[in-house]
């Protein structure tokens, strides 16, 4: 989707990246917030919610999608292998802007449970360390993709985790592409950073200045995360169907059964 169609001051559709147009009574948005501010979906909902500066963005992140062996190690569903120098991670990441010179590493084993036992073979991993949300300003070249490889990789073997990564079973994805998966945000993986307890505070809730313009999704209240982007779902539909039975954002409508709902 290409823009949210605004009429008569509010939300009445939205046109496809084909140019197909939808209309719409209603409109629920679940890309992250900061595309609307940024005028990613259009001008005429720019106003609609408040800016993110790229400040205030949280982490984004480098992550190895891969198939492959690992050495007899007691790998369960979700694993944390920290660095030595955990706050010198963060300095890296949100003073220097750069990549952690040694970052903690997240691996999922996907194919686990947590009671499993050593691996029996090939499985499906995810590798993830913190990376800085500035994937629409640097471009991640294949020197700085694999010196990141290695020192995510290293950290582990020094742990005791070999992985037996082949290249053609291995998918990398560096903040630029989830900048492009996630419009306005610079890869940023979790909506507003959480640093500060007035952040929860400024978490944009389901309703915008533009009526008939609904938020949903992990930007939005009360946070990211399925479970949570779900709850957001919820509180969307609940002020919409609000909204649509009052007098004062809806235009009148005909409701099913012939009961005129204003
Ligand atoms: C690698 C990774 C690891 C994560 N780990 C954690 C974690 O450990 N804990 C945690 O709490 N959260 C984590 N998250 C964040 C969590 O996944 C999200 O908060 C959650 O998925 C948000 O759900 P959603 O439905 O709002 O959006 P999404 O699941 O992101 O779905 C939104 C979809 O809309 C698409 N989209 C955006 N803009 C447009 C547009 N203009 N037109 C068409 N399509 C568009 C996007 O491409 C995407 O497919 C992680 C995210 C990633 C990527």
């Amino acid at each position: 989707m290409s823009e949210v169609l605004v009429a008569g001051g509010r939300a009445c559709g939205v046109r496809l990246a084909s140019g197909e147009r939808l209309a719409a009574d209603a409109v629920i948005l679940n890309s992250d917030v900061a595309a609307v501010a940024s005028g990613l979906l259009g001008q005429a909902i720019r106003h609609g919610a408040q800016t993110i500066p790229t400040k205030a963005r949280s982490l984004s992140a480098m992550t190895w999608s891969l198939t492959a062996t690992t050495d007899d190690f007691p790998l369960t569903r979700h694993n944390v292998f920290f660095s030595r120098d955990y706050a010198a991670e963060f300095r890296d990441i949100f003073q220097r802007g750069a990549l952690p010179q040694e970052p903690t590493v997240y691996v999922c084993a996907q194919d686990r449970c947590d009671e499993d036992g050593p691996s029996r073979g090939e499985e499906r991993l995810l590798v993830l360390v913190n990376a800085p949300p500035n994937g629409d300003r640097h471009h991640y070249d294949t020197t700085e993709i694999e010196q990141c490889a290695m020192q995510t990789f290293n950290l582990l073997e020094r742990n005791g985790l070999k992985i037996h990564r082949r290249p053609d079973a291995t998918q990398v994805t560096t903040p630029t592409d989830f900048d492009r998966l996630f419009p306005g945000t610079g890869g940023a993986l979790y909506g507003r950073s959480s640093h500060r307890w007035t952040a929860s505070f400024q978490r944009p809730g389901a309703r915008t200045r533009i009526p008939g313009l609904y938020l949903a999704g992990g930007s939005t209240h009360p946070g990211p995360g399925v479970p949570m982007a779900a709850l957001s779902g919820r509180s969307a539909a609940r002020c919409l169907v609000a909204d649509l039975t009052s007098r004062s954002t809806f235009p009148r409508m005909a409701m099913f059964g012939g009961t005129s709902m204003h």
